[in-house]
């Protein structure tokens, strides 16, 4: 064996190997090396580091996934322990271990307000919200309703890349190339204040797009639809907050249907929207969430489906195969991601960072909000908790998306030291959920500086 190919230098030859021999999500392999990733590589609070040594503050959590920060002692230590303990074991049917049971057990003790009665667990959001569309096609076979098969979800809406979470995306740019996708699956406008064909008043919004699921559920025979999915605030598709009374309303309607009710928690889980779960913040009791992300806080990847009762119920009522659950992965419920998730969970409590996100999410709206008369390119701000957006335009009558100037802001942030996202037109803020109101403050004044910059040039 040629023990020299062992012998790797990363630092030495980074930028080239990273262009020529990975392929990064979402993005073009020629981009890779014209236009080379930020390499980072150290993580400390909500700072982080790049292989030049060049600090920033983290204005977007990783990838909305750091909720309780870089380098914490505490999850660390825990999956350090775990290790010592016990690498892995599986959950398949006939084994199980300590930690993926504690980490049920608290979940279903955070989530008894929307009657939550059983876990499976996974590895990230995308697998998650593959068992949420499994578990809702079995559980109508179960219930003798073998033609509910359809998904309905949002225009704007993101749950993943397997075929059934990209089946139910709702943007064009991640369905395209993959086509055909499962069969049975629609979407409906998102309700999406800024932009939308209907009305300016949110109010009337969430109940014109409240009636647009009805009337496809209409459309496709209610007999036929499983289940409807949304994000309780749309984040990928540029954080796209829907008005109070659409979340509500929607439940109303569903239960008029008889349709599921599958909501992707994904982010907006664990705090993200200033709430423990995003449907909370709406009074909303959903029949299925999806977890990921803030869940370890990304430490170890991990996913989890939560079903509640009336789900439940029919898959214990179902002694034989058909309730057998003929899903699962080999990590599902891996045991150093479940303690990872016990103990940033723990954090997420006891720190209450639901509210932190609540109360400085507050305060950057004070801080951004007036930018949209100040600054003649920002169109639109909108956000919750501590997930925010705020779009460029041409000119404020014709909307007509700016993403120049993002890309401008978003290279000028990362040289004064604070990254955020650059979402097409938008730019994202949403940084882990310990942040202070002083580290925030300096992400906005680096964001304003910037805007001021570039819409001189
Ligand atoms: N659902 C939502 C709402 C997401 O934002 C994401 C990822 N950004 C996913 C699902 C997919 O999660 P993952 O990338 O962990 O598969």
């Amino acid at each position: 064996m040629d023990t020299t190919l062992l012998n790797m230098d990363a630092s030495l030859n980074i930028e080239e190997w990273n262009g020529k021999e990975q392929w990064h999500p979402m993005g073009h392999p020629n981009d890779m090396l014209q236009k080379p990733p930020l390499i980072i590589k150290k993580g400390k609070g909500v700072h982080i580091e790049d292989n030049h040594g060049r600090k920033m503050i983290d204005g977007f959590a990783g990838l909305w996934n750091i909720n309780c920060g870089y380098n914490r002692q505490e999850i660390k230590d825990a999956i350090i322990n775990q290790l010592d303990e016990l690498v892995y074991y599986s959950t398949f049917k006939g084994t199980s271990h300590p930690r993926s049971i504690e980490l049920a057990h608290l979940l279903m003790e955070m989530t008894k307000p929307e009657n939550m009665k059983r876990v499976m667990f996974s590895s990230g959001g995308s697998d998650a919200m593959e068992t949420a569309m499994r578990i809702a096609r079995q559980y109508w076979k179960m219930e003798g309703q073998k033609d509910r098969y359809k998904f309905i979800s949002l225009k704007q809406g993101y749950h993943g890349t397997h075929f059934g979470a990209a089946s139910v995306n709702g943007n064009t740019r991640f369905r395209r190339n993959y086509e055909p996708l499962l069969p049975g699956c629609s979407h409906i406008d998102a309700p999406w204040t800024y932009r939308n064909p209907y009305t300016e008043n949110p109010e009337e919004l969430g109940k014109i797009c409240a009636e647009l699921l009805e009337r496809e559920i209409q459309f496709q025979s209610p007999d036929t639809v499983a289940a409807f999915i949304m994000e309780p605030v749309l984040g990928a598709g540029g954080v796209i907050v829907p008005p109070d009374n659409f979340m509500p309303l929607v439940r109303e309607v569903c239960d008029k249907y008889d349709v599921l009710l599958i909501a992707d928690e994904v982010v907006t889980g664990f705090g993200r929207s200033g709430s423990m779960f995003g449907s909370r913040a709406w009074g909303v009791k959903p029949d299925i969430m999806t977890l990921a992300k803030g869940i370890s806080s990304g430490y170890i990847p991990l996913g989890a489906t939560l079903c509640n009762e009336r789900i439940d119920n029919v898959f214990k009522a179902n002694n034989d195969s058909f309730g057998a659950i003929g899903h699962g992965y080999t990590y599902s419920g891996h045991p150093v991601a479940c303690a990872a998730a016990i103990a940033a969970l723990n954090i997420v409590i006891k720190e209450d960072l639901p509210a932190n996100a609540r109360k400085l999410g507050n305060h950057l709206m004070n801080r951004l909000k007036p930018f949209e008369n100040t600054y003649k390119t920002v169109g639109d701000v909108r956000g919750k908790g501590l997930m925010f957006a705020i779009e460029f335009v041409k000119d404020k009558t014709s909307k007509k998306p700016n993403r120049e100037i993002v890309s401008k802001i978003h290279k000028k942030m990362i040289e004064k030291g604070a990254f955020v996202r650059a979402s097409g037109n938008a730019i994202i803020i949403s940084p882990p959920l310990i942040i202070n109101k002083k580290e925030l403050d300096s992400i906005v004044d680096i964001f304003e500086t910037s805007l001021i910059e570039a819409e001189a040039l």
